[in-house]
């Protein structure tokens, strides 16, 4: 797991975009057949969206339980290549024989790290975390997530005051961390490419009648995801972010932006089981909060409908078919009021909750079109399922809003795909 040996061309393999459950579940499908798999992940880390999540519907199991096995896989076969903080250049040639030029950031931290901590303890530089959605902080020199694979510390350099400080390098034993690292790039010759370039979440305060980036008190479902965890920036105690308080009244608002024109026109297909399972944190965590989910339609998928309708046994869950109209904020208190039209009763009602969970959808992450000229995009910049034939796959959420059941299916079909385009 590094890019240690690159610089040099490599021999004929699949090359895996993304390494999130759908990169991952494509890698080790195509390696365990016998492909040569390199698979490059742009952050630090693998596992994607999912390993920022509380737990997975419909099991609730957290996501270290299939983390743990796919990294394993990845860990044990030889014929997986691993670049992580690794983005793809260019791509040239034809459908079995591409070259991929990247280009992996500087490595500030090789692998003797052990993550020890100690130079956490030295560097004087604090930092947004992005893996809490901006909710916590880090040191400039950071441990991506508590589960993160590869298991080492990362720098950020559009932070870090690097030489002039350089207290991280003297705290490490280990001889781990090099300020003078510069990025490199490295080719690869491939015979097909697999995009698991995933999604990403809709930017809530383009909604401004929703007040997020206005009001503390109005949170998107997956910073719930992080509020809900242990290792996440309350330790996994349900608190609303003005003041720390624990919710007695809480608001999801389905479709915040989806299924609208002037956002995304789509249905993200799985927010409606996202809020429910969120519903379960806080009955497990509050037990006498007061929920209410204001939806559209309840969109279930069959498989998961068991699930969906024991969450709804909930007596402290009620739900009101209506779309949210407003959110308005007393300054005084941070209470939110939602103003909603009920559409059973044909009546405008106005709630005071304590705290507002958004229910945005998932945008694709976006693909550098020039990068590929013949990758196809559907009109929401997902990648099309037809381009098949160009020796380019998609895979998972670069294709589709789906949830982890259908990504894995989908990026077992590509990895399939992958192996016999040539
Ligand atoms: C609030 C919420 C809760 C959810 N909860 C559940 C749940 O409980 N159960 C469930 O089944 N599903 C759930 N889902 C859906 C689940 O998150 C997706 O099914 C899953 O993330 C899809 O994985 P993926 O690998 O396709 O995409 P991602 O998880 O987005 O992974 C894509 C990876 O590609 C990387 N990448 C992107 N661009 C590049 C690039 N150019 N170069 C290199 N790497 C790149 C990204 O960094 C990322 O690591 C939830 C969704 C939401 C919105």
């Amino acid at each position: 797991m590094s890019s240690e040996n690159v610089g040099e061309a490599k021999n004929e393999g699949i090359l895996v975009v993304g390494g999130g459950i759908s990169g991952m579940t494509a890698a080790v499908e195509a390696a365990e057949v016998g492909k040569k798999v390199y698979l490059v992940e742009k952050e630090p880390y693998l596992g994607g969206r999912v390993v920022r999540m509380n737990q997975y519907f419909p099991k609730l199991c957290p996501p270290v339980c299939g983390f743990e096995i796919n990294s394993r896989r990845i860990k044990q076969n030889p014929r997986i290549e691993t670049f992580v903080s690794t983005q793809v250049k260019k791509i040239t040639g034809r459908p079995g024989a591409f070259v991929v030029t990247l280009e992996t950031k500087a490595s500030m931290v090789n692998d003797n790290c052990t993550a020890c901590g100690k130079c956490i303890d030295q560097c004087p530089v604090e930092r947004k975390d992005d893996f809490n959605y901006g909710m916590a902080k880090t040191k400039a020199i950071f441990l991506p997530h508590a589960m993160a694979y590869p298991f080492k510390y990362v720098i950020d350099p559009s932070v870090c005051k690097g030489k002039d400080c350089a207290k991280c390098v003297e705290a490490c034993e280990y001889d781990a961390i090099d300020l003078d690292a510069v990025p490199v790039e490295f080719e690869l010759n491939v015979t097909s490419v697999v995009f698991a370039t995933g999604w990403k979440p809709y930017d809530a305060t383009r909604m401004e009648n929703l007040g997020f980036g206005k009001f503390k008190n109005v949170v998107t479902n997956v910073m719930m995801e992080r509020i809900a965890a242990v290792d996440g920036p309350t330790g996994g105690k349900i608190q609303r972010p003005s003041d720390g308080k624990e919710p007695k009244s809480i608001a999801f608002v389905q479709c915040a932006g989806s299924r609208d024109e002037n956002h995304l026109a789509y249905c993200s297909g799985v927010c409606c089981m996202a809020s429910l399972k969120q519903s379960t944190y806080v009955k497990e965590k509050l037990p006498d909060c007061n929920m209410e989910m204001f939806y559209i339609d309840l969109r279930v998928a069959p498989r998961v409908e068991e699930f969906s309708v024991k969450v709804q046994e909930n007596e402290k869950l009620k739900l009101t078919k209506g779309k949210v109209a407003e959110i308005t904020e007393d300054p005084s208190t941070g209470n939110l009021t939602v103003t909603a039209e009920d559409t059973l009763a044909g009546e405008k009602i106005h709630r005071e909750v304590e705290m507002v969970v958004l229910a945005t959808g998932m945008e694709p992450n976006p693909v550098v079109k020039e990068l590929v000229p013949d990758l196809e995009f559907d009109e929401h910049g997902f990648v099309h399922p037809e381009t098949t034939d160009k020796g380019i796959v998609g895979a998972g959420c670069a294709k589709a809003p789906l949830d982890v059941y259908s990504s894995v299916q989908d990026a077992t079909a590509a990895a399939l795909k992958a192996i016999i385009l040539r």
